[in-house]
């Protein structure tokens, strides 16, 4: 199948067609390569500091700049190459990205999420909690990417800790985050019904089979299979927006 993709090499046109071989293959890929599962722990973790909010809520919240990446890198805006052995966790060379991933642009995504979750819920302590998940995101990014993440627009100055590069140690650090932030959001709420269950473990087992599919498999064929696959992300967030409806929260 062919997909249009925004391309330097496309000209002044803008737009060239890009085949991607197989769609699943790197649909599958791309949630593996990118998706932090850390990322998800603390948006599980926020239940246990406000119930109320929803967790779809929540991992809209921590996943909002991966959600916003896909789209810019469409468009052209932002962009990422494939460099097999730049981190030992990922292939990815994030090149230019300070729309959604640069620190005054965190501050600025945070500071929308607090206004408009407080217009729409007048809840004061609800839109702090949203605000500081999607703040979160960059800092655990810090944590995990090498030095690419722009404090401001330009790219002179690029700031990470590199954990991608010890494999073993992401996927313990990862992984640890991820039980602790299960286990406070179990404690935050109990199923309703057969859907608050099942369609929670299905969450839940998803999210670690492509944790555990982290330690193997090759490179992406190319960014545009990235840039679309990436898009199917937002399934997470309708995933968890369904299952949380279907559980009660145990205190308020
Ligand atoms: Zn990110």
């Amino acid at each position: 199948m062919f997909y249009p993709l925004y391309s330097k090499e496309a000209g002044k046109a803008g737009v060239s067609f890009i085949e991607i071989q197989n769609p699943f293959n790197n649909l599958m890929f791309y949630l593996r390569i990118t998706m932090f599962i850390g990322h998800f722990a603390v948006g599980l973790a926020a239940k246990s500091v406000k119930p109320t909010v929803s967790l779809g809520t929540y991992f809209l919240a921590v996943q909002f700049v991966d959600l916003l990446w896909p789209t810019l890198l469409l468009v052209g805006l932002e962009r990422v190459s494939i460099s097999p052995g730049i981190t030992e966790m990922t292939p990815l060379d994030f090149e230019h990205y300070p729309i959604t991933h640069s620190l005054i642009m965190t501050v600025v995504w945070a500071g929308l999420a607090l206004l408009l979750f407080y217009l729409f819920k007048k809840d004061l302590k609800a839109a702090l909690v949203v605000a500081a998940c999607v703040a979160s995101h960059w800092l655990l990014d810090f944590i995990t990417h090498r030095p690419d993440l722009p404090l401001a627009f330009s790219d002179a100055t690029r700031v990470g800790l590199g954990l991608w590069n010890n494999k073993i140690l992401t996927i313990a650090v990862e992984s640890l985050l991820f039980v602790i932030g299960l286990g406070l959001y179990l404690r935050s709420t109990r199923s309703s019904d057969k859907i608050g269950t099942y369609g929670f473990l299905g969450l839940i087992a998803f999210l670690v089979v492509i944790h555990i599919s982290n330690i193997f498999g090759p490179p992406p064929p190319n960014v545009a299979a990235i840039a679309w696959a990436g898009h199917l992300q937002w399934i997470f967030v309708i995933w968890a927006y369904w299952v949380d409806a279907h559980r009660n929260v145990t205190w308020t």
